[in-house]
């Protein structure tokens, strides 16, 4: 008969006592309250469970699989007692022994914990309290061996009295693996020699992925997975027998290797960083394959502290985990959004750093008012890449220019005229297969723009990738091309979902983000300029029925942001550049940069008031609206002016509370204000210049006007002018009020919030 939970408590408790090698302490107590023993041995035994040891032995986490825990028992109480074999085989070697896992599970005969659960398929969750504690302290003792103590009834040949396992993973450690096949073929000879039948378990399986042997491989541990047969006709005697002779043989494994034991885990250890810092290697987490695999993982809403504190995953301030570390096999699994093991929300990053948007206009400002060198790379790439300085294939530019528009879906375009022919063998470069140079299947020209300061070094501004979308020759086969493109925003738009992708209430902005962009993109580098709201979750149904860019353009505008893809070829939401600051001067005269302007005036775009509501059809979410307008006594285009009355309609099944329904409506108001007056200039290109930005603008009758850019044409030539509309931006005096429309019956339930000073920001 195995032994009662209370004969346990006396082995241990008698053990400790009698042998300085023997200590043991709670590590934790099970669904029913019972304390889960943490036998520590050695000479001298470890510290505590917190400590690093050479090897974990685990038994019984299926409380009906009793032969292990009994074997580790007897060697507890040998222990004890001064045997001399086990004397000799702890001496030099530290471990730790949890002979019962699942003591509920024991008390009852039953597989299963006191909550009903398998815990052999929790080793990821961790949801039950017999796991955690166990978590805990491998976590923290990280053996270099672990074996796991089961029997079998099914999976086992029905002839064989015991099976071995060393899991397998994909993504585990080659060595660690090895050395696991080693030290079964150990185990199964040792049976052998003893009279038993042995062999593989569940021969060419990796095993399953949520039992703790299989992690383990994971984690770097030699690993090995015992299963006596418990079938008819197997007496327990024998099985736990079989188990104390497994258990002899584990601990003369390990003091044959105990020296390099060590070795086996940093090698383990530096491999994996090497290799998840590289991220060039495809990551298999079985349920699928991540190619290219992230350089990183973002953690999106709760921080699941257990976890990477058992793991050993270190973690940015930013909630950034770095695929570079020696966790590295188990992070994909724990965070990647297709894990059949997820934990936690992590969206994949392929850069860890923003790519540098380039110098400032004001930098620039100093140095384009005088004489200067100015300089142009253009290279088509043919991969991927965020970068303000990619490798490609840098070609010739003959004329060309780059147009950024914030009014279009697309922010910026691209033309220009190359060379027709190879500098340096002559021939076409017109495409007319895939992989020519300038393919229309995907490559893309970067461009950037620079001045030379001389000994000073070289001031640069990317100005983006552009797709190539059409290359056109007129004339012989070697005359000029003029080939045109647009940024990456092309792609997302052309990409419309083939069925409606549907986000429940819940989903984070961040994911839905991933998500469709990076679909699209699988490398794609999103940064969001406000951290918070990535963060954020929907709170109604967001469906993105047959365009993607429409529900991230929604996404920004609800929020008061701006989205495009930067110079560097990343995807940014933002706030829009601060607008009552302006960036530089545009003046002429003397150093001047304004070569030229004209006015005009138009009531084109311009609204006075803003509706926002948030409504869908499927929630119970009552709507939310604000009304913002323009209350500014001296403004030209105040509500109820000379003006008139011109509002804007917005809705947005984002906007979930009033406070955001009154940003969304400001935000909108105020690109959409402002004296509906607009200049056209040329200047001397500065390159750093972009849409959103604010210039003050010195017209030649001396008055100055603080405008916001709306669109720029940079040239790509040394004598262009770069010219740009603009519309003049007024200090505007925004209120919310419902006084202004009159009650809305079909809405007027009293669920309508209107938000003024006092209302919910
Ligand atoms: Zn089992």
């Amino acid at each position: 008969m195995p032994y009662t939970l209370e004969e346990e408590d006396q082995i241990i408790a008698a053990a400790a006592a009698a042998s300085e090698m023997v200590e043991y302490e709670s590590i934790g107590e099970t669904v029913a309250g019972r304390p889960i023993w943490g036998v520590r041995v050695g000479s001298p035994p470890p510290p505590s469970v917190d400590s690093q040891v050479h090897v974990m032995l685990t038994g019984a986490q299926h409380g009906n699989e009793s032969a292990g825990r009994e074997a580790l028992l007897q060697i507890i109480g040998l222990l004890g007692d001064g045997d001399p074999y086990w004397v000799s085989a702890f001496t030099g070697v530290q471990a730790i022994i949890v002979p019962t896992v699942n003591r509920d599970g024991v008390l009852r005969g039953e597989r299963a914990n006191g909550h009903g659960v398998d815990l052999n398929r929790n080793w990821w969750e961790l949801s039950q309290p017999e796991t955690r504690a166990v978590a805990q302290v491998l976590g923290s003792a990280r053996p270099y061996v672990h074996v796991d103590a089961h029997e079998s009834l099914n999976n086992i040949d029905i002839n064989n009295h015991v099976e071995y396992r060393a899991p397998g993973n994909p993504q585990a450690y080659e060595g660690v693996v090895d050395e696991s096949v080693t030290l079964r073929d150990r185990l199964i000879g040792n049976a052998r020699d003893n009279g038993w039948s042995a062999d593989v378990y569940l021969p060419g399986s990796l095993g399953g992925l949520t039992n703790l042997d299989s992690q383990m491989i994971l984690r770097h541990s030699v690993s090995i997975l015992i299963e006596t047969n418990r079938n008819d006709g197997y007496a327990f005697e024998d099985r736990s027998t079989i188990q104390y002779e497994s258990f002899q043989e584990v601990m003369e494994y390990v003091n044959d290797t105990v020296g390099g034991l060590p070795e086996l885990r940093s090698a383990a250890e530096t491999h994996v960083t090497l290799v998840g810092a590289a991220a060039d290697e495809p990551f298999d987490i079985r349920s699928t394959v991540i190619n290219p695999p992230p350089i990183a993982y973002q953690l999106v809403g709760d921080i699941p502290e257990f976890h990477l504190d058992v793991f050993n995953i270190d973690i940015g301030d930013n909630g950034v985990i770095l695929m570079g570390q020696s966790s590295q096999p188990v992070i994909p699994f724990l965070f990647d959004t297709e894990s059949n093991v997820q934990v936690g929300n992590g969206i994949r990053l392929f850069s860890l750093v923003d790519p540098d948007p380039g110098n400032t206009p004001e930098q620039f400002d100093d140095v384009i008012r005088g004489s200067h060198c100015f300089l142009l790379e253009a290279r088509v790439i043919t991969s991927y890449t965020t970068s303000d300085n990619p490798a490609g294939v840098d070609v010739p530019v003959i004329s060309g220019d780059v147009t950024f528009d914030a009014n279009n879906d697309v922010f910026g375009s691209l033309s220009l005229t190359t060379d027709g022919s190879n500098e340096c063998n002559g021939c076409s470069e017109f495409p007319t297969r895939p992989d020519d140079l300038y393919s229309v299947y995907g490559h893309e020209i970067f461009l950037r723009r620079g001045v030379d300061l001389g000994e000073a070094g070289v001031l640069w501004s990317p100005l983006g990738y552009y797709r190539i979308e059409t290359v056109e020759q007129a004339g012989h086969s070697n005359s000029v091309l003029t080939i045109t493109g647009r940024d990456r925003m092309a792609g997302i738009i052309e990409s419309r979902p083939l069925v409606p992708i549907e986000y429940e209430p819940g989903t984070r902005i961040g994911e839905i983000v991933n998500d469709l962009v990076r679909d699209v993109y699988p490398q794609a580098t999103i940064i969001f300029g406000d951290p918070e709201l990535p963060q954020q979750a929907i709170r109604r149904t967001v469906i993105a029925e047959d365009s993607r860019h429409d529900v991230l353009v929604e996404i920004a505008e609800s929020n008061g942001q701006i989205i495009y893809w930067d110079g560097a070829g990343a995807l940014r939401i933002e706030p829009p550049p601060d607008e009552d600051t302006p960036r530089v001067y545009l003046n002429t005269g003397s150093n001047g940069v304004l070569v030229d302007s004209s006015r005009r005036v138009t009531r084109e775009g311009v609204y006075n008031a803003v509706v926002a509501t948030g409504e869908s059809t499927d929630t119970d979410l009552a709507p939310v609206l604000s009304i913002v307008y323009d209350a500014g006594e001296n403004s030209p285009t105040r509500w109820g002016g000379p003006f008139g009355q011109v509002p804007r309609f917005y809705s947005s099944p984002l906007i979930s509370t009033s406070g955001q329904a009154r940003s969304a409506a400001e935000s909108l108001l105020r690109n959409n204000l402002g004296a509906p007056y607009s200049v056209d200039f040329g200047t001397v290109p500065n390159p750093g210049l972009r849409p959103w930005d604010t210039v003050r603008i010195r017209q030649k009758d001396g008055n100055r006007e603080l405008h916001t850019i709306t669109s720029l044409n940079i040239p790509l030539t040394a004598t262009g002018v770069m010219t740009g509309n603009t519309r003049e931006k007024t200090p505007v005096n925004l209120h919310a009020n419902s006084s202004l429309v009159p009650p809305r019956t079909s809405n007027d339930n009293g669920e309508i919030e209107v938000t003024d000073n006092g209302g919910e920001g």
